[in-house]
């Protein structure tokens, strides 16, 4: 079952083995399919060292960076077929999702590639001459979680190295290996030690967080372990950005037409099989509306294909990893003994992988885990509500803060009310909409500081004040 290439991690431009190794699973099967580098301390050491000399000259030239990072647009563009396999056995999705995923991330680098990095003159008269700069701020430590392995690196790579600074990077040890081999492709057009990339467990995870080199972490994951990267990242005043976990409410208004929205909600909450920091989480409708509503989730639910992402037409694939197929087992069973109903769904499927049927349920309310808590899973509640001001303080009522979105028939009233979300983005009749040049973050536990367009690589940045005087 073993691959016959060994996956190497990327440090100094060279591909490296570790002293050691650990399966990746394949969740459509659950069986190890793989081995992955367990990168030892002195490696990483070293890694961050070859990344420490990069940047004495990758900070000097922006339009050299401009093309390199051009050049890495290029090569996701051209490596889909390669890495695309590669992701939907480690992570489940379906080919056709890897595939654009291999593709987005090349979509960011080209977007980064033609951003400027801003220089504001505040000043300039017979007195002075004031300029505000932005200067890299170093190594920069990347840690990505399991559900977007590529595309969330390439949220950090892009800007942290068109700022101007080099980067050490660590994938989830549940999706390794897309990662490592993207890193190795894009070292075929970036100079050596720009960008490294090693692989290992949590603990390979806390020594970077609380290595001396890295001046910035830039994190994205569950909010448990934010806040350990924080307490790590805060004796030495690393610079962070914590982009974590979600319950993003979904309030549907009563004027709102169910047959135009319900694919949209469908989307943004099964997408990626649930496993979305931002999908929907939770459905508000108002009593008029929820038999309709959980009608037409209950149809397309059912109707979805799940299966082994690199089968055809499969929709959704397996859940990424048994830990986490255990909790959306647990949550949904709790629900469903607490007096839900699951309108579709509502088991695992039988047989081998971490298969669960896609789930709609009904009778839940605050109170219930899978309302309170981040599934992130194919199992979303629909919950009534009879007045909207009830509903905002309701969908706001969480220590999450992501996103949320509003649904209505007229798109002000809907933009009103969403304008009461207290969440990073707040949709109108739609969910999940991101692009490179829009701002994503999370107000609250859902992290610190945003990631993508200027405002994004700002976050891999030190403001400086020149200041001539005449
Ligand atoms: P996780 O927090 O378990 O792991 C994320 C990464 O952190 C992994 O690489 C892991 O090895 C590493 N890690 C674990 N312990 C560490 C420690 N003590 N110090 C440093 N690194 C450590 O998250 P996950 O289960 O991989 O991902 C799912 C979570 O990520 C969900 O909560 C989801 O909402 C969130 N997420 C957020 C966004 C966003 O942009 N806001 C995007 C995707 C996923």
């Amino acid at each position: 079952m073993g691959d016959a290439t060994a996956s190497t991690m990327t440090i100094g431009g060279e591909s490296r083995t570790a002293p050691g190794t650990f399966g990746v699973v394949n969740p459509a099967t659950g069986e190890v399919h793989a081995q992955a580098p367990d990168c030892s301390r002195e490696q990483l050491d070293e890694a961050f060292d070859v990344a420490s000399k990069a940047y004495i000259d990758w900070k000097t030239d922006e339009s050299a960076r401009r093309e390199a990072l051009a050049n890495a647009a290029n090569v996701m563009f051209g490596a889909a077929g390669e890495l695309a396999p590669i992701l939907t056995r480690e992570q489940g999705k379906p080919l056709a999702r890897a595939t654009e995923e291999v593709l987005g991330a090349g979509v960011w680098l080209e977007y980064f590639a033609a951003l400027e990095v801003p220089r504001e003159i505040i000043q300039d008269d017979a007195s002075a001459f004031v300029e505000v700069i932005r200067r890299p701020l170093g190594v920069v430590a990347a840690i990505t979680p399991w559900n977007f392995p590529l595309i969330l690196a390439s949220w950090k790579i892009a800007p942290a190295l068109l700022a101007g600074n080099t980067m050490v990077i660590k994938p989830s040890p549940f999706t390794p290996l897309a990662t490592l081999k993207m890193v190795e492709l894009l070292n075929t057009v970036l100079p050596a030690g720009v960008l490294n990339a090693v692989s290992g467990g949590n603990d390979l995870g806390k020594w970077m967080t609380s290595h001396p080199v890295p001046r910035k972490v830039s994190f994205t994951g569950s909010v448990a372990t934010g806040k350990h990267v924080a307490a790590s990242a805060a004796p030495d005043l690393k610079r962070v950005t914590l982009e974590l976990g979600g319950n993003d409410p979904a309030i549907i208004l009563d004027d709102a037409d169910v047959g135009t929205i319900a694919q949209r909600l469908y989307d943004a909450a099964f997408a990626n099989n649930g496993q979305v920091c931002s999908a929907i989480k939770r459905v508000y409708v108002p009593e008029s509306l929820h038999d309709d509503v959980v009608d037409a989730l209950s149809g397309l639910a059912s109707a979805a294909k799940v299966g082994d992402g690199m089968e055809p037409g499969t929709e959704l694939g397996p859940i990424n990893n048994a830990p986490q197929f255990e909790r959306v087992k647990e949550l949904v069973a709790d629900a469903l003994g607490s007096g839900a109903v699951a309108a579709t769904g509502g088991r695992p499927v039988d047989g081998p992988g971490y298969f669960f049927e896609p789930t709609i349920l009904t009778g839940v309310s605050e109170g219930t885990r899978i309302v309170d808590e981040e599934q992130f899973g194919p199992a979303l509640p629909i919950v009534t509500y009879r007045d909207v001001d009830d509903v905002v303080a309701r969908a706001n009522a969480t220590t999450f803060g992501l996103s949320g979105s509003v649904w209505s028939g007229d798109a002000d009233r809907g933009a009103e009310v969403a304008s009461r979300l207290e969440c990073g983005t707040a949709w109108v009749n739609a969910h999940l909409i991101l692009g490179p040049s829009q701002p994503f973050g999370g107000f609250k536990w859902s992290g610190v500081g945003v990631e993508n367009g200027p405002w994004g690589l700002a976050g891999f940045t030190d403001i400086q004040v020149q200041h001539r005087s005449r």
